[in-house]
């Protein structure tokens, strides 16, 4: 029996027997199991139906299976009105009718028919949520927590570090009172993002180092400290500010170029003396692999919402370990996303580094639709070990959000 059949068979006799609690915990042996393998159908498995429900700043996902229980996620909300279109008019054509343990054949049958639409960005953005959605849906008829259906948890708790930025806090004296605001709540790493974009490349009003000076003094040498370019620069520029930015002891310095231009990032992780950050941008093991290959990072960043959830996270994750690459998780939605991030994080080997909170004020409203949110203490997220992702989704609430921002 392999791992995907035992995990059916064991979902099978925990529906049949309608415990609140794993079978496997009364009887671990196959021929207990065996018992109960045909009470419950692998119909009951199959998803029927695939919603998008629209908040003010995010785009939740449920998926529903026959015997009506339901998986909750959201996609990256980008644009959250064509993702909501990519799923409804082409994604969930896929995944509706098949069963969710045979995700990872159906997620891999989506994103190379679907290629043309990307592979990175839309796709994957809208993919993310699909397949995170689906690990909720598996872990709740499993009983089981999603790290244990990614294999297993490895650690109880995850540091996370708060991000905040310019657009908020556009002045270097209120980006430092935020900034002493945050370590009195408990945060021991925050990053300063800057948000200049592509369309931005060496802007003439850059203040990079004027807010990384005023960030070191407010927090002290004791707090971790990094700063993210949002790809703002180009080569040398980056290469002349980095230089000026390394007497502030920055953790890490991210995206100081565009994400696609290996060589430009190659020549910046060899001039400047500061650990460089790449991979929000990677959207898949292969891209990962091509900016490790070709560019280089100190530690990646991938977004489990950017690079097709749990699946593609999974794939990124063999590989980085492989290459004894360390994981520096993004996270730029705080609410299911942060959640979602804490189950991969938890789970995967190189993830040793703390993942972003984008902090609350970024999705207003989506923490209104849950419960069980994971605790946050000293400047850690605790897992719980709770079915699926273990939240409540409040979808009452969700509706009602959903029929307000609907246009
Ligand atoms: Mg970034």
């Amino acid at each position: 029996m392999n791992r995907s059949e035992f995990i059916k068979t064991i979902s099978s006799a925990t529906l049949a027997t309608g415990l609140p609690f794993p079978i496997w915990s009364l009887k671990s042996n196959e021929c207990s199991i065996a018992m109960f393998e045909d009470m419950a159908k692998d119909d009951d498995f199959v998803i029927r139906d695939i919603d998008t429900f629209m908040l003010r700043k995010a785009l939740f996902i449920s998926v529903e299976l026959n015997n009506g229980i339901k998986g909750w996620a959201e996609a990256m909300p980008n644009d959250k009105r064509s993702s909501r279109t990519l799923i409804e008019k082409t994604l969930k054509n896929y995944f509706e009718g098949t069963n969710i343990f045979d995700v990872e054949k159906t997620w891999d049958h989506c994103i190379k028919s679907e290629y043309d639409l990307g592979p990175g960005g839309l796709l994957t953005y809208s993919l993310s949520g699909i397949d995170c959605a689906v690990y909720d849906a598996m872990g709740k008829v499993t009983q089981k927590p999603v790290y244990e259906l990614l294999g297993g948890k490895l650690r109880d708790s995850v540091e996370i570090y708060a991000s905040f930025t310019r657009d908020v806090y556009p002045t270097p004296d209120q980006a430092a009172a935020k900034a002493i605001a945050l370590v009195e709540e408990g945060y021991k790493t925050l990053k300063f993002r800057m948000r200049w974009g592509l369309e931005n490349q060496d802007p003439p009003n850059d203040n990079t180092v004027d807010f990384a000076r005023a960030l070191r003094k407010a927090v002290g040498p004791g707090v971790q400290l990094a700063m993210d370019a949002n790809m703002g620069h180009t080569q040398q520029r980056a290469i002349a500010l980095g230089k000026e930015l390394e007497e502030f002891n920055l953790t890490w310095w991210e995206e100081p170029t565009a994400p696609y231009d290996y060589s430009a990032i190659k020549a910046i992780v060899e001039n400047v003396n500061i650990p460089i950050v790449f991979g929000e941008h990677a959207y898949t093991v292969d891209q990962i692999k091509h900016l490790l290959t070709y560019g280089g990072s100190w530690a990646v960043n991938p977004d489990l919402l950017k690079c097709g959830g749990f699946t593609g996270g999974k794939r990124i994750g063999d590989y980085i370990a492989e290459k004894r690459v360390k994981l520096v998780a993004h996270n730029s939605r705080p609410s299911l996303s942060t959640v979602c991030m804490l189950h991969w994080v938890c789970a995967t080997k190189m993830a040793t580094l703390p993942q972003e909170f984008a902090l609350r004020e970024k999705a207003p409203g989506a923490f209104d639709c849950l419960t069980g949110f994971p605790e946050f203490k000293n400047g850690r997220l605790y897992i719980s070990d709770r079915p699926g992702l273990g939240v409540e989704v409040d979808e009452d609430q969700v509706r009602a959000y959903d029929k307000k921002y609907t246009k």
